[in-house]
């Protein structure tokens, strides 16, 4: 194959796109955005073999019906009566069972653990240092009941080969020497990881035009011409055009918008999220406060914090409602932050960063080759895992592109498998 046209620059697109350079394949990215925003570069950089549940799963349906209502929590609709919502529910809901859990957790897992390895790669071959931290990830609790369940969590993961520790509220404090932290005690998943999205983000792109490959930013793509079962090009909003012989669609939570385009059913909804970050303390594990769902993680230029998840259709909004119960929750783990978070409050929307994950209805990526087209590849909806999962991703993307046999199988992941 002499070219391939990878649609989207977010970590799904440019992983893609380093693997294909790596191959020796000739690849143009083209993105709607900015090399500085977008989804992958403002998330929390954690790196999550602990989070081998899909996010369709009994546990979340339970979690979402006890903070639906209140409109600081972690979690809601944005529009719960938008017929793409309904659509989205009714899949997340038939497979919100411990039957899916099951037969899905092993490969969710599996999939993190080999991006794991795949970073460990990467920090050897980019270049620019972006910060990876292979100390784990601490579940932080103030509650005994948000413990025990972190506890039961623990005890799959340990069946699932993962290296795990109960620890209690003195051995936790003793991580974050710079900093008072009020819990009951934590779980350390220390298989986890974590990275600083902002440096790894352009150190990807560096590496795809050092190895040949070309990256056209502001180009939304709007129509894709087709001849048969083939794609033959795609035209942007940039005015130009782009023939290859394959394609790929890494586009992030705009990707059921555009499938649907080429006829394709793919319930892919944004779920946004939030995230500014402190000039202090300098944390040394990354860790996610429980039971308000705010992850804290230390980053090359301070501690990032993120949280909320609000599912709908790609919108730009902020909702100042979601915002205050990350500002509430961050002082109830780490009093001594009461005037930093105020701070951040005090000074409006300036430095609140957005971003849309793209959450397929079932909670596992949409990752393969629709039987419709000879030539398309799809690679998105890696939810709540999208930077977890990018190496990984990437590999098995340009896996499919190539005609090789990926490496882990895509069959639970197939694009089809919603019709
Ligand atoms: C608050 C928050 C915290 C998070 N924390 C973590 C974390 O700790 N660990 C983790 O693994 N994940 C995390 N995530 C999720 C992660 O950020 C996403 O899963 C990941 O960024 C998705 O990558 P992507 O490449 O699929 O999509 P995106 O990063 O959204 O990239 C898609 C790209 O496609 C482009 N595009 C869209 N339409 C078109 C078009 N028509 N033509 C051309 N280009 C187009 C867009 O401009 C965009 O750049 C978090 C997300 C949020 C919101």
């Amino acid at each position: 194959m002499s070219s391939v046209v990878v649609v989207g620059g977010g970590i799904i697109g440019l992983c893609t796109a380093y693997e294909l350079c790596r191959q020796g394949v000739s690849v143009t990215v083209l993105n709607a955005g900015s090399p500085t925003e977008g989804c992958s570069i403002g998330n929390a950089g954690m790196i999550v073999p602990s989070h081998f549940a899909p996010m369709a799963s009994p546990g979340m349906v339970k979690l979402g019906l006890k903070m639906i209502t209140d409109p600081r929590s972690p979690f809601g609709f944005l529009e719960p009566w938008d017929p793409a919502v309904a659509a989205w529910s009714y899949h997340f809901l038939k497979n919100a069972n411990n039957k899916h859990v099951h037969r899905t957790q092993g490969l969710i897992c599996a999939l993190n653990r080999a991006s794991k390895a795949l970073y460990q790669e990467y920090q050897t071959e980019l270049a620019g240092e972006f910060g990876l931290n292979t100390d784990g990830l601490l579940m932080i609790c103030r509650t005994f009941e948000a413990l025990e369940h972190e506890a039961a969590v623990m005890k799959d993961a340990t069946e699932l080969g993962l290296k795990t520790a109960l620890l209690s509220r003195d051995e936790t404090q003793a991580l974050y020497p710079e900093v008072e932290v009020s819990s009951v005690g934590s779980v350390h998943f220390l298989d986890d990881a974590q990275l600083s999205p902002a440096a790894l983000i352009p150190a990807l792109r560096a590496a795809i035009l050092q190895r040949g490959g070309v990256i056209h930013d502001h180009h939304r793509v709007e129509r894709i011409t087709r001849h048969g079962r083939k794609i033959v090009s795609v035209a942007t909003d940039a005015g130009e055009s782009f023939s290859g012989d394959e394609f790929v669609l890494a586009t992030g939570a705009w990707t059921g918008a555009l499938a649907a385009k080429l006829g394709l059913n793919v319930p892919i909804l944004a779920g946004k999220g939030y995230g500014f970050t402190l000039e202090r303390p300098r944390l040394g594990v990354a860790a996610i406060l429980t039971e308000d769902r705010v992850a804290v993680s230390p980053m090359l230029n301070g501690m990032r914090v993120t949280g909320t998840m609000e599912i709908g259709r790609v919108s730009s909004g902020i909702n100042r409602r979601r915002l205050e119960g990350i500002y509430a929750a961050l002082p109830r783990y780490f009093p001594g932050l009461t005037e930093d978070v105020a701070s951040v409050a005090g000074s409006g929307s300036n430095g609140i960063w957005q971003g849309s994950r793209p959450c397929a209805a079932d909670g596992l990526p949409v990752m393969g080759r629709p039987r419709k087209y000879e030539n398309l590849t799809l690679a998105s909806g890696h939810g709540m895992m999208g930077l977890s999962l990018g190496p990984i991703s990437g590999r098995l993307a340009a896996q499919a592109v190539t005609g090789q046999t990926p490496e882990i199988s895509l069959d639970l992941m197939h694009p089809d498998r919603f019709n």
